[in-house]
């Protein structure tokens, strides 16, 4: 990482109340020439320059801590990682947090089980397959502390593929950009459906860049019923409540 890189780095996270450490600096830095490398084989992500990813992809990963919604030594599952935002950048920040990084794509995930490997984050497991499918598996269902979502479907899919895999008391932390009433209609009634709550929405913008960014806090209070979720692909094509324009 350029001397650049590092300011901007440091200077975004600072400005969401984040004090990497050293030791996290040198894995920011490392996991950037991962990705680089990555990127020149297989293409893991759209963000190619040092600014973009700095900023977009470690920067605001780490913005999924604001409002304190997720603590420290907590199960948590990130639901569509890619590669592997924002787990790797969560467990930078806390080596202590176990998470398991999901994606349906196999390529990514070995790179992500490969990346944690390399930066010695052996909290982190990278698991090949589909959320529907992990939500309706025993081993996983209504198992999760926390799960969080980076960019990955409309907030009633989201909803729909996290409820089901978090225990009781469990809190999902969404993602998004800025929100139409419409899609945070959909989801508070999605939540409902599936035994969870909104309880938060935290809106603010991404530092530096000054992007709209939103986080939204569901809690699930109750058991999800055994109808979700729904088969392979009809959360996100189907979202509940939701008529797409
Ligand atoms: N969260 C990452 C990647 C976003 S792209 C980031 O913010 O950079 C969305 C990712 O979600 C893709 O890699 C896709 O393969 C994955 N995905 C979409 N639906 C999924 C599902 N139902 N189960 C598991 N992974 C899913």
């Amino acid at each position: 990482m350029t001397p650049e890189g590092e300011q901007l780095l440091l200077e975004g996270l600072n400005a969401l109340g984040i004090h990497p450490d050293g030791r996290a600096v040198n894995r920011f830095a490392f996991l950037l020439a991962l990705l680089h490398e990555g990127n020149a084989r297989v293409n893991l992500t759209a963000l190619k320059t040092e600014r973009d990813i700095v900023l977009k992809h470690f920067v605001d990963s780490a913005s999924c801590l604001i409002g304190g919604h997720l603590a420290s030594g907590e199960q948590v599952l990130d639901i569509g990682t890619g590669a592997g935002f924002p787990a790797l950048p969560l467990a930078i920040l806390d080596p202590a947090r176990q998470i398991t990084a999901l994606d349906s794509v196999g390529k990514k995930i070995k790179f992500v089980d490969a990346t944690a490997s390399a930066l010695e984050l052996d909290r982190i497991t990278a698991l090949t397959g589909r959320a529907e499918h992990l939500g309706r598996n025993a081993e996983h269902r209504a198992t999760y502390d926390r799960v969080v979502v980076r960019a990955v479907a409309a907030l009633p899919a989201i909803v729909e593929l996290a409820l089901p895999l978090l225990k009781v008391g469990g809190v999902l932390v969404a993602q998004k950009g800025a929100l139409t009433s419409d899609e945070l209609d959909a989801g508070a009634q999605a939540a409902l459906e599936l035994g969870g709550l909104i309880v938060a929405t935290e809106t603010f913008t991404l530092p530096v860049l000054g992007d709209a960014r939103s986080l939204i806090v569901v809690k699930k209070t109750g058991a999800t019923s055994a109808r979700y979720p729904r088969r392979e692909g009809v959360p996100a094509r189907q979202p509940l409540f939701w008529k797409a324009k």
